[in-house]
Formats: structure tokens, sequence, C-alpha cells
């Protein structure tokens, strides 16, 4: 099935998805809200989870999952929403992703990343075979077949799909009729950063969910505690995503380096990207065009704080081109670029809206993209 042998995660910070502990602790404290919404959607056999990326979907999707099939549930400290009791043998079966009513379908992708790769799956482990990260229609029909089958332990079943903006076309497709008609006991929990991108049949046939993101005192206390300096400069960029903030952090992006940002694209200076996968490059740039924009017409930037920025304003018709240059790269980022040679040419042509000041880094070797191909390879 789609959940194999457990290893260790790729990354220590990744989500672990270990569900309620033994003492009642939820994976992630902002999930007891959420947690009050879901019980009262309880009749609902088709859910869909949205909220922005790092909100921890992945989490509360398996903790919905445990407590259904947990077989001696406590409640939260409203004393009336069912929470997990973290002990049972269902609750350790699903820590162990081992539980026979519980099938978790994730794209290659997200299993390479939370190292949760079968024996047979050593090319992916080794970084020898591309991971896909789609949701595949085999992967979904074996789903589906997995609904029909008997609960084993009695207490239903429960199919999670993460995210459901991976389901290609097809895959989509053969789902829909499952999603209207599960069999009885079965529930389908899905979750999306962006609604958008689902299918309308995939997103009418669900109840919605909307998982919030933390306070942000609450997000920096968090942060805090698990050793994070500078949680505030991470969690402006990341958009007030703590387990976003975490990974950026484990990527080498701290608050000094955020800090110095602005100031240094704004100049055409990009060096604090170099080496960076492309997919953050261009969140960060694209954060970095949207604030600029934000300022440029006498709003307040949101990513980056406003202390940071350099003074005058970039001229606009040229920041919204730049922009629509950027929103392009991003829909083909897994293109075969030759990294920095576009880092470079994005870089320059996001500093080409400031007014002219100290020379550039990239202009005063006249610009990258003349000189050789923007595409590896070529
Ligand atoms: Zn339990």
């Amino acid at each position: 099935m789609a959940t194999s042998t457990p290893r260790s995660p790729a990354r220590t910070s990744e989500p672990l998805v270990p569900g309620v502990a033994a003492d009642g602790t939820l994976p992630l404290p902002w999930l007891a809200a959420p947690l009050q919404a879901a019980h009262r959607l309880q009749r609902s056999h088709a859910l869909l989870l949205q909220g922005a990326a790092g909100v921890g979907h992945l989490e509360f999707a398996l903790l919905l999952a445990q407590t259904q099939l947990c077989e001696s549930p406590r409640t939260l400290d409203d004393g009336r929403t069912p929470l997990a009791c973290g002990r049972c043998a269902s609750c350790h079966l699903v820590a162990t992703r081992v539980h026979p009513d519980l099938l978790l379908l994730l794209p290659e992708a997200w299993r390479v990343r939370l190292g949760w790769l079968g024996e047979d799956e050593g090319r992916l482990a080794k970084g020898e075979a591309k991971p896909s990260k789609d949701l595949k229609v085999d992967q979904v029909r074996q789903g589906i077949a997995w609904t029909q089958q008997t609960s084993g332990r009695g207490r239903g079943k429960c199919l999670v799909l993460h995210p459901a903006d991976a389901l290609n076309t097809p895959a989509a497709n053969a789902l829909l009729k499952t999603l209207e008609e599960p069999p009885a006991g079965q529930r389908l929990i899905l979750t999306t950063t962006d609604a958008e991108q689902l299918l309308p049949t995939v997103r009418s046939r669900c109840q919605k969910l909307v998982l919030p993101l933390p306070a942000p005192h609450d997000a920096r206390a968090w942060l805090e505690a698990r050793g994070l300096a500078q949680a505030e400069a991470l969690l402006a960029a990341t958009g007030g995503s703590p387990l976003e903030a975490l990974v950026w952090a484990e990527e080498g992006l701290d608050g000094t380096l955020l800090a110095a940002l602005p100031q240094q694209l704004a100049r055409g200076d990009g060096s604090a990207l170099a080496g960076r996968a492309l997919p953050r490059v261009l969140d960060l740039l694209l954060k970095f065009a949207h604030d600029a924009a934000a300022r440029a017409v006498g709003g307040a930037p949101r990513f980056f704080a406003d202390a940071n920025w350099p003074a005058g304003a970039p001229a606009l018709p040229a920041l919204l081109d730049w922009q629509r240059t950027l929103m392009r790269t991003a829909r083909h980022d897994e293109h075969p670029w030759n990294a920095p040679l576009l880092l470079e040419s994005l870089v320059e042509q996001g500093a080409a809206c400031w007014p002219r000041g100290p020379a550039r880094a990239g202009a005063a070797r006249g610009g990258p993209a003349g000189r050789a191909s923007l595409h590896s390879g070529a």
C-alpha cells in the first residue's frame, strides 16, 4: 500500500506526524480549533482541508484519522471534541503507519521528503530517479479498491490524499464516484493549499474545512521553543507559516540574510540566492516584487520589514513586467534552466526597476541573457 516501511525522516523539522502524544499533546498546538470545527462536520464523508502551505495539513489529516480510529478517545479541553488517546493499540498502529484502516496516498516527491519509501524504492531513496509530484491514477485506483474492503478493526476506515492539488486529471476523475458515494464507514480526507487548483467536481463533493495559521505570537513562541532564533523575520517572509519557517531555517535562510535581501536585490546582487533551489528563489523574488509594488503605491510590505528597503521607489510598470516574468518562470520551474544564468537574468531585470544608483553587479558585465543560454545543456 501507499504508506510503507517507516524510515527516519529526511529532515529533522519535517512533519513527523506522530499524532497525539500519550499525554494528549497535539502534534501542532494550533490544530485544536480546526479539530473542534471538524467535529461539527463529523457526518461528512469527504473533507477538504484548506490552508496555507506549512500550516500542518498532513498532521491534521492524520490527527483526524487517528481520532476516528482510536479505541479509547479522550476529549479536548472543551470536554466535547473527541481526541485520540495516543495510547491504545489503534493509536500505536497509526503512529507507526501500519494501521489496516488508514491509507495515506502521497506523491513520490512527498514520500522522498518524509523519508517514507518502501524497500523496493531504492532508486528514489538514492536520488537516482526523479520522484513524481503527481498523485497518479494507479495510486487512486489502488486506494479505491482498498476502500471497498471491510474495516480491519471495526471503527470505519480513512483514506487520506495529500495533497489533493497533486491529483492529475485522470486521477481526479477516477476518484469522483468514490468521493460522491464512499462505501459505508469510509471517510476521505483531502488536503490543499489552493482549492482553485482542484477540479470543481472534486471541490463540490467535499465539505471544506479551513486550517488557519496560528496567531503570530503563538507561531513565534512555538518556533523559539524549537530553538529557532530570529523567528520573526522568517515568519514574515514565509507569510506566517511556522513549518515553512523551520524548513527555510534549515536551508540556511535566517533573519540576517532576509534583512539584507531587499537592498541587495534592488542593486542587482543576487548572491544570497545563488545555489538555492529554483522554486525557493522564485518564491523569494516574487515576495520581494510583491512588497516592492506595495511600497511603490504607498502600501506596507508584507514579507520584508519596511526598515530594510532602499530609498527610492521602483518604476511600477517595469516592476509589474518583472512580476509577470517571475510568475511565468515559476510555472515552469521544472524546466531544465541554467540556474545561475537564470538567477542573474531575473535579478538584473528586477534591479533595473529601481532608479539608477550605484553600479549593479550584473549590469557592469553587460547582462547574462545575450552571452549564453538560460537552458541547461544548450
Ligand atoms: Zn487511541
